[in-house]
């Protein structure tokens, strides 16, 4: 795998959000839809207890790029 496309997962016991750096296209879209969760000048950058797990899916679902892909624990 490449270096830069750094993969980490962030859990909050109920749903699991995937984030792959090397496919990001920064449309913005997670960062419009949910920026609770979403906020790309902290670290971490995913605050996954920062909305409902029913709104973390629904924003994971519309990154056009792939970066963002998620599982239920
Ligand atoms: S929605 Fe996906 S492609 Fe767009 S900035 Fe977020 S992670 Fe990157």
């Amino acid at each position: 795998m490449d270096p830069e496309n750094i993969k980490k997962e962030y859990t909050n016991g109920e749903v699991t959000v995937v984030w792959q750096s090397g496919k990001c296209i920064h449309s913005g879209n997670c960062v419009r839809n949910n920026p609770d969760v979403f906020q790309p000048r902290e670290k971490p950058w995913i605050k996954i207890e920062g909305s409902s797990t029913e709104k973390i899916i629904d924003t994971v679902k519309k990154c056009p790029s792939g970066a963002l892909t998620y599982y239920e624990n």
